[in-house]
């Protein structure tokens, strides 16, 4: 079993090191069309629910002052240059669940179209781009594993149109020196298709880097990115896996 942990590991990291970060001659994921839009997903029993149309009250901004985004109708609005918002709680392993909107009509090309992210522990970002007839390149598009991870596939939506996240997260693990003992890996479903299947990641998500890991705490926030697009979010939950 051991062995075949380190297996997949190191299959993973091989092939994700032929592939230099950003490297537009990356082959792109094909295109699939998910199945329709639907209502929120209701949270089970067990989840705790970090955004439920309300209110930001779980949330704050970078300095720990209350989120500023807009809340209305169900769903919050990034205000672009108010920063990034993060729970005020910390997660480690967890399920997470996740829906967003990108802007319609939609504006602007490549990474400046409909853009923000999921940050798992607020260094492990799941890209929110709106790549719906709209080209970046593949580790930066919809669904990637920033600078890592291009998706399997491309399941956008169009803009304006209701999408999810389904993420498995497993956080990295590290002993009192702070050398890595394992990292964290990731399983993403996006509007239901599989788009990472347990992706062993290098290290932080970075923009032109793949940093190396860095000793950090077994929980930290998770983090919403304002990348000065006025992308909305709903319905999001989450199940510790610890
Ligand atoms: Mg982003």
């Amino acid at each position: 079993m051991m062995a075949m942990a380190v297996c997949l590991v190191a299959a993973a990291a091989a092939a994700q090191e032929q592939w230099p970060v950003h490297d537009r001659n990356r082959p792109l994921p094909p295109v699939v069309t998910p199945g329709p839009a639907g209502p929120p997903v209701a949270p089970p029993s067990d989840a705790i629910v970090l955004f439920d149309g309300k209110g930001l009250g779980q949330w704050a901004d970078a300095k720990g002052q209350p989120a500023k985004w807009k809340v209305e109708n169900g769903y919050m609005e990034i205000v672009p240059k108010t920063g990034g918002i993060r729970t005020i709680k910390g997660f480690g392993d967890c399920q997470l669940h996740v829906e967003w909107m990108a802007p319609s009509p939609a504006r602007g090309t490549d990474q400046d179209r409909g853009n923000s992210g999921v940050f798992l522990m607020d260094l492990y970002e799941v890209q929110v781009l709106d790549c719906y007839g709209s080209s970046t390149y593949a580790d930066g598009m919809t669904a990637a594993i920033y600078g890592q991870y291009p998706p399997l596939v491309n399941a956008c939506r169009p803009p304006g149109e209701w999408q999810t996240y389904d993420i498995v997260f497993h956080r990295p693990r590290f002993d009192k020196n702070g050398q890595v003992l394992a990292p964290a890996r990731m399983t993403v479903f996006h509007n239901g298709l599989l788009v990472h299947d347990c992706d062993v990641l290098t290290g932080p998500t970075a923009h032109k880097a793949r940093p190396p890991y860095k000793m950090h705490a077994d929980k930290l926030p998770l983090s919403l990115q304002d990348h000065d697009h006025p992308v909305r979010y709903r319905n999001i939950w989450l199940r510790e896996l610890e």
